[in-house]
């Protein structure tokens, strides 16, 4: 069920049938020279709108915008605060608790490590300040484990490679423009040390290889994704 087409009165009848959320979070974001600057919403709207309409839980309209630091200076990335991305997530699952939703899963398309950090401090006072709230905050790729091994081949594979690539090609061939090289960056080490030219270590905002993707991986690994999160609505929704 999905709250963006439902009317006043549906919604009325429909929250009482279930008490369960799930809010998508992408981002706006370089995804290589191939992939749309949209991939990582893209790919989170589409597994949890088929989720949504093969269960008996809500989707919320996803968030477009997130916290992107590696690809920051990249062309096309348009980023949000963390501070922002904890406003609007804590003010969602408040508006919604008021109308009688309990169960909550704000699920990241990207995962980027202090976008994905913001999403679970959000769960963490939520938890302590709402009596009956239950959350999971996560990236849907840390749900997967190795049933995914077994469909892409690329180690490593993380951004605009052949996992999202493959994605892409399964839901949306159009949006892909050609395919660009493999790449893998060579990011500062220690990582903490901050560079203010990030173009430098990273300059095609590819991290695997998109060479590799398929539509037919993509149409496996977004089979897996659906299960994993109908997985995790079934624990949520038995915890006490
Ligand atoms: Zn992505």
């Amino acid at each position: 069920m999905l709250i963006g087409e439902n009317t006043m009165s549906e919604f009325g009848r429909n929250v009482k049938k279930t008490r369960t959320l799930i809010i998508p979070f992408g981002t706006v974001e370089a995804h290589g020279d191939h992939l749309p600057i949209n991939t990582d919403t893209l790919i989170i709207r589409e597994v949890i709108k088929k989720v949504a309409e093969k269960n008996n839980v809500y989707m919320a309209p996803p968030i477009q915008y997130g916290v992107c630091t590696s690809t920051s200076a990249h062309p096309g990335t348009l980023g949000i605060t963390t501070q922002s991305l904890r406003l609007i997530a804590t003010d969602i699952v408040r508006s919604a608790y008021a109308h009688g939703l309990r169960n909550f899963i704000l699920i990241s398309g990207h995962g980027g490590s202090l976008h994905v950090s913001a999403l679970r401090e959000v769960a963490e006072n939520l938890t302590q300040e709402l009596d009956k709230v239950k959350i999971a905050a996560l990236s849907i790729y840390e749900l997967l484990g190795k049933e995914t091994q077994e469909i892409i081949e690329t180690k490593g594979d993380s951004h605009a490679g052949e996992a999202e690539t493959s994605l892409v090609l399964h839901l949306a061939p159009k949006l892909i423009k050609g395919r660009s090289k493999e790449e893998y960056p060579r990011m500062p080490k220690p990582i903490a040390v901050k560079d203010k030219d990030k173009l430098k270590y990273w300059p095609g905002a590819v991290w695997g290889n998109p060479q590799k993707a398929s539509a037919d991986k993509g149409e496996k690994l977004f089979k897996v994704m659906v299960e994993k999160v109908e997985e995790l609505i079934k624990r949520i929704e038995k915890l006490r």
